[in-house]
């Protein structure tokens, strides 16, 4: 097994991808790897061609809807039936009454598609003015995982991997011991 970047390790049959995400290629580079892959090894649990559309659609959200303070997070979900369905957050002066912008696309869904089933689902933050770096991957915070859960235990979700590209995970693995209204 060689070493494409980092702790990755490469393997002949690794599919390969050129990033075409900012971060990505900022952080691969030109690395190569023992096998003398050109851009570097992706493994299955990496984005794939559909996910890298939905974190560009929720990339193109924010960009436009951009707000210091107020819009900051885009999401996009792509539905059980194929759909992109894109949100951005709601902050408020009262911040336990903000709205994070997964809750916006899964509502925007439900009403205008009248689907609830959530494929994958994704968020991105747009850096403040000032901030270093780029638009990039966030986490879900914990109620945003009782929501995707809620809608769609079978859910998907592109989470940040530590600096490196992001990786797909399912939601379950992202809220063990989910709390179940009754006796299940
Ligand atoms: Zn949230």
């Amino acid at each position: 097994m060689g070493k494409a970047n980092g702790s990755r390790e490469c393997a002949p049959d690794d599919r390969l991808r050129v990033p075409t995400f900012d971060i990505l290629a900022e952080m691969v580079g030109t690395a190569r790897c023992a096998f003398a892959h050109p851009t570097i090894c992706v493994k299955e649990s990496m984005p794939s061609k559909k996910d890298q559309e939905l974190i560009d659609a929720a990339t193109k959200a924010i960009s436009r809807r951009y707000r210091n303070d107020w819009q900051e997070v885009g999401a996009a979900m792509r539905t059980r039936d194929g759909r992109i369905v894109t949100g951005v957050n709601i902050d408020a002066y009262i911040g336990r009454i903000a709205v994070c912008a997964e809750a916006i696309a899964i509502g925007r869904a439900i009403t205008e598609k009248g689907d609830h089933g959530i494929e994958t689902i994704v968020a991105v933050r747009h850096p403040k003015p000032g901030e270093h770096g780029k638009i990039a991957v966030v986490s879900p915070c914990g109620i945003c995982r009782e929501l995707i859960y809620d809608y769609d235990a079978k859910a998907k979700v592109i989470v940040p991997d530590s600096g490196r590209a992001p990786k797909v995970v399912s939601i379950g693995e992202l809220l063990p011991n989910k709390y179940k209204r009754g006796i299940e």
